[in-house]
């Protein structure tokens, strides 16, 4: 889900330059955005809960961990700086947060406003478990600030340092596990630190047992539990370490204003670089890298190969080398026909070679891709154990979602609907937690994403019967429930009543001047009868009109949150019912709520629209042109295809609004923007290309394709953890650069994007059989998708970390609170084996993409296919064809099998040439039993930053072998490695993936629950 941040370097220069001499790049993007996503220089992902405290104890993040006031000695009292603040009597009265509102953290820092009266004092905030268990600061009845910590009998804490009374102070608390410190700050200054503190926040916050923990402002654990007599405002909570620069910005922020935004800035890395040479391993070996020469044709930037040969000394081999190209921000370059040559580098050499550019006249457009492959009904395929009778991670990972599923009571995925429409709830249903309670302005979206995953797994579980009567039973109650209420939409509550059926008509709520995003109880509007015809969300149509009218992202009833990201899941899920799940009930719903967003969409001015889906995070849209265009494919109803185009972003797609460049063009618009909101739009475009044919929509897809794999791309197979600019979810602000603006300390790579990156993946595939895309698949299915979630139950991760010693933070394991990525987990792990095998349009060809034990129902051709293999523990596969006919099989030679690929067909060996990274072709007349027996030797192999050469990961075949870490590090992990053969470095059982370099552990991703390093500064030797 969307926050972080778009920006539009020209308009902004003035803004930029201006904030040089302030702070580099980041004050130009804050001005930017409003709201609060990058308050103070600080990216929201990295902010757990901010209490204002001006009135109520709510939390004003995104994650809405509102905070309870106990006791009756406290008052929100007016002050003649802030307003309105807390006052605590010291009589007992506190605010108690919610016990998972810091469950997993690794880091906390702590940072707010505090006034001391004349003999004030007492405890500021104490979070933790027991006075034995804890984070905690206090100002001590003599007038000391210090902070503590206690946990496993290990205790310690700052000094105390002295607090003015009689004014506001602002203090801060940072726990620094990495580093082993506990540091305090006074007014934006550093005020006291205690060294060796070997204490994580995941030891003092219980993740397991979130009811274990107590997380006070103004109350201790101690015994007695002493209050606060002092006043509090803005009390903000960081997963995330603070740096002293960015205390001291919250801290001026807060002096020069009330309520404005002050200085922040790119943060220096935390993890040491220092001991890491920039020069490549392989510098003092390489003679010459050789220039290339490139065609393009005008108006389209060339792509130029990334990797190119080199010449090593001596005639001696070596691997192709990585180059960085400049990447141009239009497309002036290849304007004209003609020739122009570029210099590109090779990272940690002097080498620069040259592309020479032919630019050639346009021409005439070459056929349009077609798409001549689908892929099979879910229940067609069926995922089997190994060879051993074991459970393969695919297998144990579906099993937890699909138990959840079946447990799970779809009235809480339906309360926030009925809540809208002013609906009684039935019996024992509960109200979802997470972005789905009742004042979040994005609920229903966990909804929408049910429903998918309902369809899925209804679809899936061919292989028993009794789950699948569940799923159905479920799907058609969620289904006629929705129907019902979107039928009540713009017609009269009762007969002779009033009502409105005009989309484009809505009128504010009863009795409000205008329109806004309220939802609290007893308070958001349920006057359905006024909102149109087909009108069906989790919430009233405020928030699509808002945003019509300027409305921005935030937690203000002025605010909203991102009405069509929303809109996407629920109308995503509608069709998945209809087109997977075969309700057709279903489509019903979609088409009147997609009639309704046409009606709204095409009344508003191009530039509106524009202005809309560029606005960050309120203008998220999620894939709503995709759903658009599905529409329109499931019912030829043109006005759907139509507002699908609406939906067309139109700066990232075409450059401008007169499509001077943009994707379409090959040009990089992606470069700094939130990458979940972006990639869901180009499934969209190609979405669209299908209907239309218009083949600007298939090279956006296709090209920011190539762009964000080979730009931006990490060990995983996901995408977005910037550093510059600040926020996790974004891309960096340059391509090719993830070790000089990648490595975020609040994470990497967010699951949604991987999700949505195989989506892409698939969808490519179906038109270009080129291996690229299955290899990507391979990729991030396994070291991504297959790591997200839990050990022993569905909880999944939003980011995934990859900075050294960072661990994964598992959520939703009960499915009762979600985020998006806990959203698409459901989604992900209900189609676990949709892409192992594809068959061509005209069934004459099936390809087997993936290694994984399972069963093929190809009812088209009458063939099963059985495929048997403990892969990837060996290196092995089966496939035994049943039924008989001459077709071609397809099977994908993967990009890492450089140690050979070997085909038997019924025990004979065959003679074939495979190529990694492309696909074998057998092609005969099969008969029944016909045994194919592959073998795909594993290699351990290096994957390098692309712009640091000494840091890389390390895989095995497919897998991404991380590093175990007992404790958090503040440097990268170091290996020595054998230049030669990096098998030589490494000891282990291939069988259990369990390996030892140096001595230190190392086994799959996917299987790590602990600490872990999968970037490694590497040493050859
Ligand atoms: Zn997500």
């Amino acid at each position: 889900m969307g926050r972080c941040t778009t920006r539009s370097t020209r308009r902004h220069i003035g803004a930029v330059l201006a904030a040089v001499l302030l702070a580099p790049l980041v004050i130009g993007l804050a001005a930017d955005q409003g709201g609060d996503q990058f308050l103070d220089g600080i990216g929201e992902t990295a902010l757990v809960a901010r209490y204002l405290l001006g009135g109520n104890a709510e939390d004003s993040s995104r994650n809405h961990l509102h905070a309870t006031l106990h006791g009756s000695g406290a008052a929100y009292v007016e002050d003649p700086r802030f307003g309105r603040v807390l006052e605590l009597a010291g009589n007992g009265s506190y605010v108690q947060l919610p016990g998972n509102a810091l469950a997993g953290e690794d880091a906390i820092s702590v940072a707010g406003w505090l006034y001391l009266p004349t003999g004030g004092s007492g405890p500021v905030f104490d979070f933790g478990q027991s006075a034995s268990t804890r984070l905690f600061a206090s100002v001590g009845a003599t007038g000391g600030f210090s902070a503590g910590f206690a946990a496993g009998g290990a205790r310690g804490g700052t000094e105390p340092g002295p607090v003015p009374v009689n004014r506001w102070v602002h203090l801060a608390v940072v726990l620094d596990p990495a580093n082993r410190l506990l540091t305090t700050y006074l007014d934006g200054a550093r005020a006291g630190q205690a060294a060796n503190v070997g204490v994580t926040a995941a030891q003092l916050v219980s993740q397991a047992a979130a009811d274990a923990n107590r997380l006070f402002l103004g109350r201790s654990h101690d015994e007695g539990g002493s209050t606060l007599h002092g006043r509090l405002r803005d009390v903000r909570v960081y997963r995330v370490v603070l740096t002293g620069a960015q205390v001291a910005a919250i801290n001026s922020a807060a002096s020069a204003r009330q309520g404005g935004r002050g200085r922040g800035g790119t943060p220096a890395p935390e993890i040491s670089t220092a001991a890491i040479p920039r020069e490549s391993p392989s510098a003092a070996r390489l003679e010459r890298v050789p220039d290339i020469q490139a065609e393009t044709i005008v108006g389209r930037l060339p792509r130029l190969p990334r990797e190119i040969p080199a010449v090593y000394r001596d005639g001696a081999p070596g691997p192709k080398v990585r180059v960085i190209w400049p990447a141009p921000k239009d497309n002036l370059q290849v304007a004209a026909p003609g020739a122009y040559t570029v210099r590109g580098t090779v990272p940690g050499t002097p080498f620069e070679p040259n592309a020479t550019v032919t630019v050639k006249p346009a021409g005439k457009a070459g056929p349009a891709p077609a798409r001549t492959v689908e892929s099979f009904a879910l229940g067609r395929v069926v995922l089997n154990q190994d060879t051993k009778g074991r459970d393969t991670p695919f297998i144990r990972n579906r099993d937890k979602f699909i138990k959840g599923l079946a447990a799970a009571n779809p009235d809480s995925f339906l309360y926030n609907f009925r809540d809208a429409f002013g609906q009684p709830q039935p019996a024992g249903a509960t109200q979802l937690g997470g972005w789905d309670n009742q004042t979040t302005r994005l609920r229903g979206h966990a909804s929408g994403h049910y429903l998918s995953a309902i369809a899925q797994a209804y679809a899936s579980t061919t292989y028993d019967e009794a789950l699948r009567a569940n799923f159905l039973q479920k799907m058609n109650y969620l289904i006629d429930t929705l129907h019902d209420l979107s039928q009540k939409s713009g017609r009269p509550a009762t007969g002779g009543g009033p009502s409105n059926g005009d989309p484009t008509q809505v009128p504010p709520g009863t009795g409000r001047a205008g329109y806004d995003s309220n939802l609290r109880a007893g308070a958001i509007r349920t006057d359905y009868w006024n909102w149109g015809k087909g009108f069906i969300s989790a919430y009233p149509p405020d928030q699509f009109i808002m945003l019509e009218k300027g409305a921005t992202y935030g937690t203000q009833d002025t605010q909203i949150w991102a009405p069509y990201y929303t809109l996407h899941k629920i109308l995503a899920g509608l069709l998945d019912c209809y087109e997977v799940g075969g309700n057709r009930k279903a489509l019903e719903i979609a088409q009147g709520m997609g009639a309704w967003v046409n009606a709204r969409l095409r009344a508003l001015p191009a530039e509106t629209r524009i202005s809309m889906w560029s606005r960050y995070i309120a203008g998220e849209y999620g894939g709503m042109n995709e759903v658009m265009a599905r529409l329109y494919r499931l019912t030829r109803d043109r006005q759907f295809l139509e507002c699908a185009k609406l939906f067309d972003n139109v700066t990232v797609f075409f450059g401008n609004a007169d499509h001077d460049h943009g994707l379409a063009a090959n040009v990089d618009t992606i470069r700094g923007k939130h990458a979940n909101q972006h990639i869901p739009q180009m499934t969209g475009a190609l979405e669209t290309f299908r209907s239309t044919g218009e083949r600007p929509y298939y090279d956006i897809a296709d090209n920011f394709w190539d762009i964000a794999t080979n730009g931006y791309m990490y060990a995983i197979g996901g995408v977005a953890g910037a550093r510059t600019p600040n926020n996790a979810e974004c891309f960096t602000a340059e391509p090719d650069s993830l070790w000089e603006h990648g490595f975020a300390s609040g994470g990497q790579n967010e699951t949604c994007c991987t999700y949505n990156l195989l989506k892409l993946d698939r969808q490519l595939f179906m038109y270009d059989q080129t291996a690229k895309y299955m290899d990507h698949y391979e990729l991030g299915l396994y070291n991504h998708i297959l790591a997200s979630v839990a050990e022993d139950d569905p909880g999944n991760t939003y980011h995934v970390p990859l900075n050294p010693g960072a661990q994964k933070r598992f959520g939703n394991a009960d499915m009762s609170g979600f985020t998006c990525c806990n959203g698409t987990a459901l989604e992900s792990h209900t189609k676990l084996q949709d892409s192992i095998y594809f068959r061509s349009a005209d069934d004459r060809t099936l390809y087997v993409n993936l290694f994984v034990p399972s069963t093929l129902d190809w009812a088209e051709r009458h063939v099963v296919v059985r495929q048997r293999t403990d892969f990837p523990y060996a290196d092995t596969t089966r496939l035994v064809i049943e039924g008989s006919g001459a077709f071609d099989l397809k099977i994908r030679v993967p990009r890492w099998a450089t140690g050979g690929f070997f085909v038997s067909i019924n025990g004979r060996v065959q003679a074939q040439t495979a190529v990694p990274g492309s696909y074998l072709t057998l092609r005969r007349t099969w008969r029944p039993n016909d045994t194919i027996d592959l073998r795909i030797p594993f290699t351990f192999y290096l994957a390098p930053v692309m712009d640091q050469p000494n840091v890389a990961s390390i895989f095995y075949g497919p897998v991404l072998l991380a590093a175990e870490e007992s404790a958090p590090r503040s440097d990268w992990r170091p290996v020595t490695l054998d230049a030669g053969d990096l098998a030589k470095s490494v000891t282990g059982d291939p069988a259990t993936l369990r390996f030892a370099i140096d001595g230190v552990p190392f086994k799959p991703f996917f299987e790590t629950y602990g600490r872990h390093s999968v970037y490694l500064h590497v040493r050859l030797r």
